[in-house]
Protein backbone atom coordinates (compact mmCIF):
# COMPACT_ATOMS: atom_id res chain seq x y z
CA UNK A 1 0.00 0.00 0.00
CA UNK A 2 1.24 3.43 -1.04
CA UNK A 3 2.06 5.60 2.33
CA UNK A 4 -0.74 8.41 2.61
CA UNK A 5 1.60 11.23 3.16
CA UNK A 6 -0.93 14.08 1.16
CA UNK A 7 -4.69 14.38 0.91
CA UNK A 8 -6.32 11.60 -0.72
CA UNK A 9 -10.16 11.27 -2.09
CA UNK A 10 -12.60 8.37 -1.48
CA UNK A 11 -14.37 6.30 -4.41
CA UNK A 12 -17.67 5.67 -4.02
CA UNK A 13 -17.99 2.89 -0.85
CA UNK A 14 -20.28 0.13 -1.06
CA UNK A 15 -21.66 -2.79 1.11
CA UNK A 16 -25.12 -3.52 0.49
CA UNK A 17 -27.12 -0.81 0.04
CA UNK A 18 -24.75 1.28 1.65
CA UNK A 19 -23.09 3.89 -0.42
CA UNK A 20 -20.92 6.80 0.58
CA UNK A 21 -20.29 9.76 -1.26
CA UNK A 22 -17.05 10.52 -2.45
CA UNK A 23 -15.52 12.99 -0.27
CA UNK A 24 -11.88 14.38 -0.39
CA UNK A 25 -10.35 13.22 3.71
CA UNK A 26 -7.12 15.28 4.95
CA UNK A 27 -7.15 13.25 8.04
CA UNK A 28 -4.55 10.86 7.28
CA UNK A 29 -4.01 9.04 10.72
CA UNK A 30 -8.02 8.46 11.22
CA UNK A 31 -8.49 6.83 7.77
CA UNK A 32 -5.97 4.63 8.27
CA UNK A 33 -6.90 3.55 11.21
CA UNK A 34 -9.96 2.94 9.88
CA UNK A 35 -9.07 1.15 6.79
CA UNK A 36 -6.68 -1.21 8.99
CA UNK A 37 -9.73 -1.71 11.75
CA UNK A 38 -11.94 -4.49 12.32
CA UNK A 39 -14.22 -2.42 12.73
CA UNK A 40 -16.80 -1.89 9.17
CA UNK A 41 -17.14 -4.48 6.95
CA UNK A 42 -17.07 -2.01 4.27
CA UNK A 43 -14.94 -2.24 1.70
CA UNK A 44 -12.82 1.18 1.22
CA UNK A 45 -11.45 2.45 -1.47
CA UNK A 46 -9.63 5.53 -2.39
CA UNK A 47 -6.58 7.37 -4.75
CA UNK A 48 -3.61 7.97 -2.89
CA UNK A 49 -1.76 11.23 -3.97
CA UNK A 50 1.80 10.56 -3.35
CA UNK A 51 4.51 12.52 -4.92
CA UNK A 52 1.98 14.11 -7.54
CA UNK A 53 1.25 10.60 -8.46
CA UNK A 54 -1.90 8.73 -8.49
CA UNK A 55 -2.55 5.32 -6.73
CA UNK A 56 -6.18 3.16 -6.69
CA UNK A 57 -5.74 1.42 -3.61
CA UNK A 58 -8.67 -1.09 -2.22
CA UNK A 59 -8.52 -2.21 1.09
CA UNK A 60 -11.47 -3.65 3.94
CA UNK A 61 -11.13 -3.78 7.34
CA UNK A 62 -12.52 -6.70 7.83
CA UNK A 63 -10.59 -8.62 5.57
CA UNK A 64 -7.24 -6.96 6.95
CA UNK A 65 -8.81 -8.27 10.55
CA UNK A 66 -9.01 -11.70 9.29
CA UNK A 67 -5.71 -12.16 7.08
CA UNK A 68 -4.14 -11.21 10.43
CA UNK A 69 -6.01 -13.69 12.63
CA UNK A 70 -5.20 -16.33 10.58
CA UNK A 71 -1.97 -15.31 9.90
CA UNK A 72 -1.50 -15.79 13.83
CA UNK A 73 0.70 -18.16 15.25
CA UNK A 74 -1.91 -19.73 16.99
CA UNK A 75 0.07 -22.86 18.73
CA UNK A 76 1.82 -19.88 20.63
CA UNK A 77 -1.06 -17.74 21.58
CA UNK A 78 -2.70 -21.18 22.87
CA UNK A 79 0.02 -21.77 25.49
CA UNK A 80 0.34 -18.07 27.09
CA UNK A 81 -4.02 -18.64 27.07
CA UNK A 82 -3.78 -21.84 29.27
CA UNK A 83 -1.03 -20.61 31.16
CA UNK A 84 -3.01 -17.89 32.00
CA UNK A 85 -6.60 -19.79 32.63
CA UNK A 86 -4.24 -22.23 34.58
CA UNK A 87 -3.17 -19.58 36.99
CA UNK A 88 -7.00 -18.19 37.39
CA UNK A 89 -8.03 -21.09 37.88
CA UNK A 90 -5.90 -23.33 40.20
CA UNK A 91 -4.66 -20.02 42.17
CA UNK A 92 -7.07 -17.45 41.94
CA UNK A 93 -8.46 -18.09 45.16
CA UNK A 94 -5.59 -16.37 46.37
CA UNK A 95 -7.44 -13.22 44.69
CA UNK A 96 -10.68 -14.05 45.88
CA UNK A 97 -11.17 -14.85 42.47
CA UNK A 98 -14.39 -17.29 41.20
CA UNK A 99 -15.94 -18.09 37.81
CA UNK A 100 -18.07 -21.07 39.68
CA UNK A 101 -18.39 -24.40 40.24
CA UNK A 102 -20.45 -25.33 36.86
CA UNK A 103 -16.88 -25.79 34.78
CA UNK A 104 -16.73 -28.03 31.79
CA UNK A 105 -13.18 -28.58 32.60
CA UNK A 106 -11.16 -30.50 35.16
CA UNK A 107 -10.58 -27.44 37.44
CA UNK A 108 -10.59 -29.48 40.68
CA UNK A 109 -12.64 -28.48 44.04
CA UNK A 110 -9.82 -30.06 45.95
CA UNK A 111 -7.29 -27.66 45.04
CA UNK A 112 -7.90 -24.72 47.99
CA UNK A 113 -7.00 -21.93 46.21
CA UNK A 114 -8.85 -22.38 42.66
CA UNK A 115 -10.68 -19.70 41.30
CA UNK A 116 -13.21 -21.52 39.97
CA UNK A 117 -13.92 -25.89 39.64
CA UNK A 118 -15.38 -28.70 37.72
CA UNK A 119 -18.70 -29.28 37.75
CA UNK A 120 -18.80 -33.44 37.97
CA UNK A 121 -18.44 -33.17 41.73
CA UNK A 122 -21.63 -31.14 42.03
CA UNK A 123 -23.01 -33.21 39.33
CA UNK A 124 -22.28 -36.70 40.70
CA UNK A 125 -23.90 -35.09 44.10
CA UNK A 126 -26.66 -33.97 42.21
CA UNK A 127 -27.30 -37.41 40.81
CA UNK A 128 -27.48 -38.67 44.19
CA UNK A 129 -30.47 -37.04 44.73
CA UNK A 130 -34.03 -39.47 45.13
CA UNK A 131 -36.58 -39.23 42.37
CA UNK A 132 -39.58 -37.52 44.34
CA UNK A 133 -36.68 -34.82 45.71
CA UNK A 134 -36.06 -34.00 41.57
CA UNK A 135 -39.54 -32.26 41.49
CA UNK A 136 -39.14 -29.88 44.79
CA UNK A 137 -37.23 -26.50 45.14
CA UNK A 138 -33.85 -29.13 44.83
CA UNK A 139 -35.00 -30.03 41.87
CA UNK A 140 -34.70 -26.56 40.51
CA UNK A 141 -31.42 -25.53 42.08
CA UNK A 142 -30.30 -29.15 39.47
CA UNK A 143 -31.83 -27.60 37.08
CA UNK A 144 -29.80 -24.28 36.87
CA UNK A 145 -26.94 -25.92 37.78
CA UNK A 146 -27.12 -27.90 34.13
CA UNK A 147 -28.64 -25.18 32.89
CA UNK A 148 -25.15 -23.24 33.48
CA UNK A 149 -23.07 -26.44 32.74
CA UNK A 150 -24.26 -26.99 29.42
CA UNK A 151 -24.40 -23.20 28.35
CA UNK A 152 -20.74 -23.33 28.62
CA UNK A 153 -20.42 -26.67 26.34
CA UNK A 154 -23.12 -24.82 23.81
CA UNK A 155 -20.66 -22.03 23.70
CA UNK A 156 -16.95 -23.12 23.41
CA UNK A 157 -17.25 -26.93 23.90
CA UNK A 158 -14.43 -28.30 23.35
CA UNK A 159 -12.65 -25.18 22.81
CA UNK A 160 -12.39 -25.87 26.60
CA UNK A 161 -10.14 -28.36 26.73
CA UNK A 162 -8.19 -27.15 24.45
CA UNK A 163 -7.42 -23.69 26.05
CA UNK A 164 -8.80 -23.90 29.42
CA UNK A 165 -8.38 -27.32 31.17
CA UNK A 166 -5.48 -27.16 33.90
CA UNK A 167 -5.22 -30.88 33.49
CA UNK A 168 -5.27 -30.76 29.93
CA UNK A 169 -2.19 -27.80 30.64
CA UNK A 170 0.00 -30.19 32.64
CA UNK A 171 -0.52 -32.34 30.08
CA UNK A 172 0.56 -30.31 27.53
CA UNK A 173 3.71 -29.21 29.94
CA UNK A 174 4.46 -32.72 30.37
CA UNK A 175 4.82 -33.17 26.55
CA UNK A 176 7.09 -30.33 27.30
CA UNK A 177 9.14 -32.02 29.43
CA UNK A 178 9.38 -35.39 27.32
CA UNK A 179 10.43 -33.55 24.64
CA UNK A 180 13.08 -31.33 26.44
CA UNK A 181 14.22 -35.13 27.62
CA UNK A 182 14.70 -35.90 24.12
CA UNK A 183 12.37 -38.92 25.42
CA UNK A 184 10.75 -40.64 22.40
CA UNK A 185 7.00 -41.72 22.48
CA UNK A 186 7.22 -45.69 22.14
CA UNK A 187 5.09 -47.41 19.53
CA UNK A 188 1.48 -48.21 19.41
CA UNK A 189 -1.82 -49.52 17.63
CA UNK A 190 -4.14 -46.41 17.18
CA UNK A 191 -6.42 -48.72 16.68
CA UNK A 192 -5.67 -50.72 19.91
CA UNK A 193 -5.87 -47.56 21.43
CA UNK A 194 -9.42 -45.66 19.80
CA UNK A 195 -10.59 -49.20 21.24
CA UNK A 196 -9.55 -48.02 24.55
CA UNK A 197 -10.76 -44.62 24.34
CA UNK A 198 -14.48 -45.61 24.35
CA UNK A 199 -13.60 -46.13 28.06
CA UNK A 200 -14.76 -42.52 28.53
CA UNK A 201 -18.02 -42.99 28.15
CA UNK A 202 -18.16 -46.08 30.43
CA UNK A 203 -16.76 -44.10 33.01
CA UNK A 204 -19.61 -40.94 32.02
CA UNK A 205 -22.44 -43.78 32.75
CA UNK A 206 -20.52 -44.79 35.75
CA UNK A 207 -20.46 -41.62 36.87
CA UNK A 208 -24.30 -41.18 36.80
CA UNK A 209 -25.68 -44.57 37.63
CA UNK A 210 -23.75 -45.06 41.36
CA UNK A 211 -24.82 -41.56 42.40
CA UNK A 212 -27.79 -42.56 41.53
CA UNK A 213 -28.23 -45.63 43.02
CA UNK A 214 -27.43 -43.99 46.10
CA UNK A 215 -30.12 -42.27 46.47
CA UNK A 216 -32.49 -44.61 44.65
CA UNK A 217 -33.62 -48.29 44.71
CA UNK A 218 -33.69 -50.24 41.11
CA UNK A 219 -35.12 -52.89 40.61
CA UNK A 220 -35.68 -53.70 44.36
CA UNK A 221 -32.20 -53.96 45.05
CA UNK A 222 -30.97 -52.11 48.25
CA UNK A 223 -29.76 -48.45 48.09
CA UNK A 224 -25.49 -48.55 47.58
CA UNK A 225 -23.76 -46.96 51.16
CA UNK A 226 -22.81 -43.39 51.08
CA UNK A 227 -18.90 -44.42 50.78
CA UNK A 228 -19.00 -44.19 46.90
CA UNK A 229 -19.54 -40.78 47.31
CA UNK A 230 -18.08 -39.03 44.54
CA UNK A 231 -17.10 -41.97 43.17
CA UNK A 232 -15.80 -40.30 39.81
CA UNK A 233 -13.19 -37.76 41.96
CA UNK A 234 -12.12 -40.75 43.74
CA UNK A 235 -10.09 -42.06 41.15
CA UNK A 236 -10.27 -38.90 39.30
CA UNK A 237 -6.14 -37.71 38.54
CA UNK A 238 -7.53 -34.06 38.68
CA UNK A 239 -8.11 -34.52 42.46
CA UNK A 240 -4.53 -35.55 43.15
CA UNK A 241 -2.29 -33.62 40.79
CA UNK A 242 -4.11 -29.98 40.69
CA UNK A 243 -3.66 -29.68 44.27
CA UNK A 244 0.52 -30.15 44.51
CA UNK A 245 0.66 -27.22 42.66
CA UNK A 246 -0.25 -25.55 45.53
CA UNK A 247 1.86 -27.62 47.72
CA UNK A 248 -0.42 -29.73 49.02
CA UNK A 249 -0.02 -33.13 48.77
CA UNK A 250 -2.72 -34.57 51.22
CA UNK A 251 -4.84 -35.87 48.59
CA UNK A 252 -1.82 -38.36 47.61
CA UNK A 253 -3.22 -40.85 50.00
CA UNK A 254 -5.75 -44.02 50.47
CA UNK A 255 -8.40 -43.52 52.67
CA UNK A 256 -8.76 -46.72 55.10
CA UNK A 257 -11.53 -45.58 56.41
CA UNK A 258 -14.03 -48.53 55.03
CA UNK A 259 -13.57 -51.06 51.90
CA UNK A 260 -14.86 -48.99 49.65
CA UNK A 261 -13.17 -45.76 49.75
CA UNK A 262 -9.95 -48.03 50.08
CA UNK A 263 -10.72 -49.94 46.79
CA UNK A 264 -11.53 -46.52 45.24
CA UNK A 265 -8.43 -44.18 46.44
CA UNK A 266 -6.20 -46.80 45.80
CA UNK A 267 -7.45 -47.19 42.55
CA UNK A 268 -7.12 -42.87 41.85
CA UNK A 269 -3.52 -43.79 43.04
CA UNK A 270 -3.13 -46.16 39.96
CA UNK A 271 -4.70 -43.68 38.01
CA UNK A 272 -2.39 -40.78 39.04
CA UNK A 273 0.68 -42.96 38.45
CA UNK A 274 -0.88 -43.94 34.82
CA UNK A 275 -1.69 -39.92 34.28
CA UNK A 276 1.95 -39.44 34.75
CA UNK A 277 3.22 -42.80 33.07
CA UNK A 278 0.75 -42.32 30.15
CA UNK A 279 1.71 -38.51 29.42
CA UNK A 280 5.60 -40.12 28.25
CA UNK A 281 3.40 -42.41 26.24
CA UNK A 282 1.15 -40.87 24.14
CA UNK A 283 -0.05 -37.26 23.92
CA UNK A 284 -2.60 -36.17 26.15
CA UNK A 285 -3.11 -39.50 27.54
CA UNK A 286 -5.36 -39.33 30.22
CA UNK A 287 -7.91 -37.23 28.20
CA UNK A 288 -8.02 -40.09 25.63
CA UNK A 289 -10.35 -42.01 28.96
CA UNK A 290 -11.45 -38.63 30.19
CA UNK A 291 -16.17 -38.70 30.77
CA UNK A 292 -16.15 -34.81 30.16
CA UNK A 293 -14.56 -35.22 26.79
CA UNK A 294 -17.46 -37.49 26.44
CA UNK A 295 -20.10 -35.24 28.00
CA UNK A 296 -18.41 -32.60 25.58
CA UNK A 297 -18.83 -34.86 22.28
CA UNK A 298 -22.77 -35.71 23.12
CA UNK A 299 -23.03 -31.81 23.16
CA UNK A 300 -20.87 -31.28 20.09
CA UNK A 301 -23.28 -30.70 17.82
CA UNK A 302 -25.23 -28.17 19.27
CA UNK A 303 -22.05 -26.02 19.90
CA UNK A 304 -22.07 -22.68 18.51
CA UNK A 305 -18.01 -22.99 18.04
CA UNK A 306 -17.72 -25.61 15.66
CA UNK A 307 -14.20 -27.27 13.47
CA UNK A 308 -15.64 -27.45 10.11
CA UNK A 309 -13.75 -28.38 7.03
CA UNK A 310 -14.48 -28.11 2.97
CA UNK A 311 -13.73 -31.61 1.55
CA UNK A 312 -13.56 -30.11 -1.76
CA UNK A 313 -10.47 -28.04 -1.03
CA UNK A 314 -8.64 -30.55 0.63
CA UNK A 315 -6.11 -32.77 -1.36
CA UNK A 316 -5.48 -35.61 1.85
CA UNK A 317 -1.54 -33.73 2.57
CA UNK A 318 -2.35 -35.36 5.95
CA UNK A 319 -0.56 -32.11 7.03
CA UNK A 320 -3.56 -32.10 10.18
CA UNK A 321 -3.78 -35.48 10.78
CA UNK A 322 0.37 -35.03 11.92
CA UNK A 323 -0.19 -32.45 13.69
CA UNK A 324 -2.92 -33.92 16.11
CA UNK A 325 -1.53 -34.70 19.48
CA UNK A 326 -4.72 -37.31 19.50
CA UNK A 327 -4.10 -38.61 16.45
CA UNK A 328 -7.62 -37.89 14.92
CA UNK A 329 -7.41 -39.55 11.09
CA UNK A 330 -10.63 -38.65 9.86
CA UNK A 331 -9.23 -34.64 10.29
CA UNK A 332 -7.52 -35.51 6.98
CA UNK A 333 -9.54 -38.69 5.60
CA UNK A 334 -13.13 -37.24 5.87
CA UNK A 335 -14.20 -35.53 2.77
CA UNK A 336 -17.97 -35.90 3.45
CA UNK A 337 -18.43 -34.45 6.72
CA UNK A 338 -18.70 -30.60 7.26
CA UNK A 339 -18.56 -30.53 11.10
CA UNK A 340 -15.35 -32.53 11.85
CA UNK A 341 -15.33 -32.74 15.60
CA UNK A 342 -14.47 -35.81 16.52
CA UNK A 343 -15.00 -37.48 20.05
CA UNK A 344 -11.20 -36.85 20.93
CA UNK A 345 -10.95 -33.01 19.57
CA UNK A 346 -9.82 -30.78 21.86
CA UNK A 347 -10.35 -27.75 19.72
CA UNK A 348 -6.85 -27.25 19.69
CA UNK A 349 -6.93 -25.76 15.94
CA UNK A 350 -3.72 -27.12 15.50
CA UNK A 351 -4.81 -28.69 12.06
CA UNK A 352 -6.11 -25.31 10.85
CA UNK A 353 -2.96 -24.22 11.43
CA UNK A 354 -0.93 -26.36 9.76
CA UNK A 355 -3.09 -26.66 6.87
CA UNK A 356 -2.14 -25.62 3.35
CA UNK A 357 -5.23 -25.05 1.48
CA UNK A 358 -6.84 -22.02 1.67
CA UNK A 359 -10.92 -21.91 3.90
CA UNK A 360 -9.85 -25.79 3.80
CA UNK A 361 -10.30 -26.25 7.81
CA UNK A 362 -11.62 -23.13 9.84
CA UNK A 363 -13.11 -22.52 13.28
CA UNK A 364 -16.45 -21.03 13.43
CA UNK A 365 -18.46 -19.43 15.69
CA UNK A 366 -22.42 -18.88 14.84
CA UNK A 367 -21.42 -19.86 11.53
CA UNK A 368 -18.51 -17.07 11.21
CA UNK A 369 -15.38 -18.22 10.86
CA UNK A 370 -12.76 -16.98 13.13
CA UNK A 371 -9.83 -18.94 12.42
CA UNK A 372 -8.89 -20.32 8.79
CA UNK A 373 -6.36 -22.07 6.61
CA UNK A 374 -4.92 -20.06 4.40
CA UNK A 375 -1.49 -20.48 2.34
CA UNK A 376 -0.16 -17.35 3.35
CA UNK A 377 -0.54 -18.28 6.72
CA UNK A 378 0.91 -21.47 6.47
CA UNK A 379 3.92 -20.16 4.81
CA UNK A 380 4.63 -17.82 7.48
CA UNK A 381 4.03 -19.75 9.99
CA UNK A 382 6.22 -22.22 8.64
CA UNK A 383 9.11 -19.22 7.85
CA UNK A 384 8.82 -18.00 11.63
CA UNK A 385 9.08 -21.49 12.77
CA UNK A 386 12.18 -22.97 10.44
CA UNK A 387 13.89 -19.00 11.41
CA UNK A 388 13.22 -18.01 7.32
S1 LIG B 1 -10.50 -34.28 28.08
FE1 LIG B 1 -8.57 -33.54 28.98
S2 LIG B 1 -8.65 -31.34 28.67
FE2 LIG B 1 -10.77 -32.10 28.45
S3 LIG B 1 -11.70 -31.97 30.50
FE3 LIG B 1 -10.80 -34.00 30.33
S4 LIG B 1 -8.75 -33.79 31.19
FE4 LIG B 1 -9.49 -31.75 30.73
S1 LIG C 1 -3.94 -30.43 6.01
FE1 LIG C 1 -5.73 -29.65 4.91
S2 LIG C 1 -5.42 -30.38 2.80
FE2 LIG C 1 -4.03 -31.57 4.09
S3 LIG C 1 -5.22 -33.43 4.61
FE3 LIG C 1 -5.58 -31.95 6.25
S4 LIG C 1 -7.44 -30.88 5.68
FE4 LIG C 1 -6.69 -31.92 3.84
S1 LIG D 1 -8.58 -32.54 15.12
FE1 LIG D 1 -7.56 -30.54 15.03
S2 LIG D 1 -8.53 -29.35 16.66
FE2 LIG D 1 -9.02 -31.49 17.07
S3 LIG D 1 -7.42 -32.19 18.47
FE3 LIG D 1 -6.73 -32.69 16.40
S4 LIG D 1 -5.48 -30.94 15.77
FE4 LIG D 1 -6.69 -30.28 17.57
Amino acid sequence: MASLTNRYDTAPLSHGNTRLRRQIITHTPLVLAWAHSPWPSLELEYTAIENGEKNHIRASPLANFRKTLNNADLSRFRWYFQFAAFGLLVYGGYLAINIGDQLPTFACIFADKRGGSCYLMGFQHQMATPFASMFTGRGIGILVGLATFFGFFILFNKAWCGFVCPLGTVQDWLTGLRRRCSIRYSTYSERAFKRLSTIKYFLLALLILIPMGMGNSFFGLPKLNHDFGIPFCMICPGRTVLPLFTGDFSQLAIDFSSKTKMVFTSLGMIITGIFFAGAFVKKRFFCLFCPMSAFHFIFSKASLLRLNKNGAKCTRCGNCYRACDVGIRAIADDLTNKNIVKDDCMMCLKCVEVCPEEGCLEAAFLGVPVYQSTQDGFFKRREKKHGK
